[in-house]
């Protein structure tokens, strides 16, 4: 669709949107507003970088400003409380005069809003029309704090021009929530090692922030992008059918091995949860839940997360909490506040007299799993799948570290009588269910936090 303008405007009133639209606790606190819409005004982006979706989608686009005011006007007639706009596009604002000129237009509504920008774009008498016109927050792929990795994924930005932007951010006084992603092919420790200390560096210039932040991610070879074109090249990705199978699952682009992989892995995964909680205690349920409370480090208020349902929160799941009071970014995963000793011991006991299977394995509670019982190593322990059968080709792939999974057959093959399950309480009870219907001889399924 080249021409955004022809489109029909969504059909807000046919989703019944405003009275329907959840209610996003995080968008509220960006914007000091209570109703914030989402609009999407512009498709692609300009830029082409290696690991970007936005290849699939065509060239950049962008609404006219009078359709996309034309839209606003529309959406306050059918819903004239809302007081905020996430602008929701891959990249909003790719053009100088088009954002000053859509600054200008916006200013007498009143609305605060928030949206996304390229690095290079930036300059103070942008951030300050913007400031103006009522935006509170800009995004920014900051991507990495090494110029090589930012040449090696096309960015088109320097690691100077993002410094420059948070500190023109800063004097200005707008918010940003900037992204890092880990695992280019060029990454190495030094390159890493970079982009860490440039991200601890830019949280002093976030001392003025107080709503900015760093989310880090790991780079995913999505199809149609350059990367999956080269990991199909170079043979790291040999099935794509797998592949997507699988839901893409990370692959070590990197010339890591897989072993530094995994541990940068854990690296990125403990920062992008947020920091840890203070005086942290983790409590199980009857249900099969957790409750985490301690005390928020930044502020000291009492921080209590209850009824978590993953002690073992994988990579891409939830697993960050925000103090309700400061609104800090904590780790709020239960496993890193349980008694692993205790843990570790339980399953010890277990193994030690039956032949046991552990059902089912994702890739992060996997490699938790097996640091925090050694005794899983052994060889009456089996790890079963339904469908993630151990042919995985990323670089989590346990078969790597010696150990594989299996369907759930092997439970009849090996007179398996033991069943340990570290996921949430729907999966176990799924499960539970199926070992009932299909393995009668299984004497114990047990939780995992049964064994906490
Ligand atoms: S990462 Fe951002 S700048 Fe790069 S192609 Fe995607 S949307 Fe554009």
């Amino acid at each position: 669709m080249p021409n955004l303008d022809i489109l029909p405007f969504p059909d807000l009133i046919g989703f019944d949107y405003f009275k329907n639209m959840e209610i996003d606790k995080n968008r509220q606190w960006l914007t000091n507003a209570v109703d914030v819409v989402s609009m999407n005004i512009s498709r692609s982006c300009p830029f082409s970088c290696t690991f970007c979706t936005r290849a699939e989608r065509g060239p950049f686009r962008q609404m006219s400003i009078d359709k996309i005011f034309e839209q606003i006007d529309w959406m306050l007639s059918l819903h004239p409380n809302f007081e905020g706009i996430h602008f929701n596009g891959e990249l909003t604002f790719a053009s100088r005069q088009f954002t000053l000129e859509f600054c200008q237009r916006i200013k007498p509504y009143n609305l605060k809003w928030y949206a996304s920008m390229h690095v290079n774009q930036v300059s103070e008498k942008l951030f300050m029309a913007m400031k103006d016109g009522g935006c509170v927050l800009v995004m920014l792929g900051i991507e990495s704090g090494d110029d090589r990795i930012l040449k090696s994924m096309n960015k088109h930005s320097t690691v100077k021009q993002a410094g420059n932007a948070i500190k023109i951010a800063a004097d200005v006084g707008l918010d940003i929530r900037g992204i890092l992603v880990f695992g280019d092919p060029e990454e190495t420790w030094d390159t890493f090692n970079n982009t860490v200390k440039w991200e601890h560096k830019s949280r002093e210039w976030f001392e003025l922030l107080p709503k900015s932040n760093m989310l880090r991610y790991l780079v995913v070879a999505y199809p149609g992008t350059q990367l999956y074109k080269d990991a199909c090249e170079k043979g790291l990705i040999k099935n794509p059918v797998n592949f997507l199978k699988e839901e893409l699952p990370y692959i070590n682009l990197t010339k890591f091995t897989d072993q530094e992989y995994n541990k940068m892995y854990d690296l990125v995964k403990i920062e992008r949860s947020g920091e840890k909680i203070k005086n942290a205690y983790a409590e199980c349920e009857n249900d099969y839940t957790v409750n985490v409370t301690g005390i928020c480090a930044k502020c000291g208020n009492a921080l209590s997360f209850t009824q978590l349902k993953e002690v073992f929160p994988s990579f891409m799941a939830y697993s960050a909490g925000r103090c309700h009071s400061c609104n800090e970014r904590h780790n709020i995963s239960p496993i890193m506040y349980c008694d692993i000793e205790k843990l570790s011991k339980n399953i010890k006991a277990l193994v030690d007299k039956n032949t046991v299977a552990v059902w089912s394995v994702t890739d992060g509670n996997f490699f938790k799993l097996l640091d925090i019982a050694p005794a899983l190593h052994n060889d009456n322990v089996w790890f079963v799948n339904k469908v993630w059968k151990g042919t995985s080709e990323g670089a989590l792939n346990p078969a790597r570290l010696g150990k594989n999974i299996f369907t759930p057959d092997i439970i009849n093959s090996e007179n398996i009588h033991t069943v340990i399950v570290p996921n949430s309480p729907e999966e176990f009870n799924d499960i539970k269910a199926t070992i009932a219907t299909d393995f009668p001889q299984v004497k114990r399924v047990v939780h995992i936090t049964e064994l906490l």
